[in-house]
C-alpha cells in the first residue's frame, strides 16, 4: 500500500505492528486525532504475508466515528469471509477475481459508497485505473474500457454459480475453517507451530515455524510436496524463519489429511542430522 501511494504521490503515514499482531484500534483514534490532514485510512483484512485476519470491524468503527473514509484491501478475503460492507463502515472494498471467489486471475473489483465514487471524478493518478471512469463507462454501455478480459469473466460468472451452489459465503467460510483447523491441528501433531495466535489466525493462510532442530531447507520440502501434487510458500515475516500453507480454493479435507500425510513421510525421510 505505502509502494502504491508513493508511486501516486499521495502523501501517507503508516502504522506499523508486527507482523504477529492486529492494529490496535487506540493506535489509530490516536493518529486520526492528532492529524486532521488525514482524510482516508486504508487497510488489509486478511494479511497473506502472515495469514493474520486483522478486525477491520473494530477499526472501521473508529474511522467512521472521526468522520475518515475507509478503504479494505480484502483481497484474500472477500467470498471466503462473511464481510458487512455497510454495517462496518466500509467506503471501499477491494477484492479480485482469483482469491476466494475461486475464479483465474484477471481483474479485480471494488465494492464502492457511490456519493464518494462520484466524488473520485478526475482525480485518478493513473489513466488505466480511473475506477470514475470505469463505472461511468460500465453505466453506459456495460463494457469495459479497454478489451474486456472475455475470458476471465466467463470463468468468473462461472465461479460465481459454484460459490451459490456450495451455499454461498457461509459455506465456504465454513470449508475454509475447518480445512485450516485439521491443517493447524495435524501440523502441531508433527511439531509445527504456527506463528499467529489462534485468536488471531484466519481461514485462509497459515504461517508456520520450521521445527527447532531442523534439518532441512525449504526447497527440500517444497520439491518434495510438489512432486507428490501440492504446492506450498515460503515464508514471507521478517522476524521468524517460517514457511506457508494456504488453503483458497477447491481443496478438501482429504487434500489436508494427504498433505499432511506428505509432509510426515517428508520428515521421516529427511529430518535426521545426516541430511
Ligand atoms: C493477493 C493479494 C494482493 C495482490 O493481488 P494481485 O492480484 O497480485 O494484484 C494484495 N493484497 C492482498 C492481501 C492479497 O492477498
Amino acid at each position: 500500500m505505502a509502494d502504491i501511494a508513493d508511486h501516486a504521490k499521495i502523501d501517507h503515514v503508516i502504522y506499523n505492528e508486527h507482523y504477529n499482531l492486529v492494529p490496535d484500534v487506540a493506535k489509530v483514534a490516536e493518529m486520526l486525532d492528532a492529524d486532521p490532514a488525514i482524510t482516508h485510512v486504508s487497510m488489509v483484512h486478511s494479511e497473506t504475508t502472515s495469514g493474520i485476519l486483522n478486525d477491520i470491524e473494530a477499526v472501521g468503527k473508529v474511522v467512521k466515528e472521526k468522520g475518515r473514509v475507509f478503504i479494505v484491501d480484502a483481497m484474500s478475503s472477500f467470498g471466503g469471509v462473511d464481510i458487512p460492507v455497510a454495517d462496518w463502515g466500509i467506503d471501499f472494498i477491494i477484492s479480485s477475481a482469483n482469491k476466494c471467489i475461486q475464479g483465474v486471475p484477471g481483474f479485480s473489483f471494488i465494492i464502492a459508497r457511490r456519493s464518494l465514487l462520484m466524488e473520485s471524478a478526475g482525480k485518478a493518478r493513473s489513466l488505466s485505473l480511473d475506477l470514475y471512469d470505469q463505472w461511468k463507462t460500465m453505466e453506459v454501455d456495460g463494457k469495459w474500457r479497454f478489451t474486456s478480459p472475455t475470458h476471465v469473466v466467463l470463468a468468473f460468472a462461472q465461479a460465481m454459480k459454484e460459490m451459490e451452489a456450495e451455499g454461498g459465503i457461509p459455506a465456504r467460510n465454513r470449508r475454509y475453517t475447518e480445512n485450516n483447523r485439521l491443517l493447524i491441528e495435524k501440523m502441531n501433531e508433527m511439531g509445527f507451530r504456527t506463528y499467529i495466535d489462534g485468536i488471531h489466525q484466519g481461514p485462509i493462510i497459515t504461517t508456520f515455524f520450521y521445527p527447532d532442530e531442523c534439518h532441512f531447507t525449504f526447497d527440500q520440502m517444497y520439491r518434495y510436496i510438489k512432486e507428490r501434487g501440492y504446492a506450498i510458500y515460503p515464508g514471507k515475516v521478517t522476524e521468524a524463519p517460517t514457511f506457508r500453507i494456504g488453503n483458497i480454493g477447491e481443496i478438501y479435507r482429504e487434500d489436508i489429511e494427504k498433505v499432511c500425510g506428505i509432509i510426515k513421510e517428508f520428515l521421516e525421510e529427511y529430518d535426521h542430522e545426516e541430511n
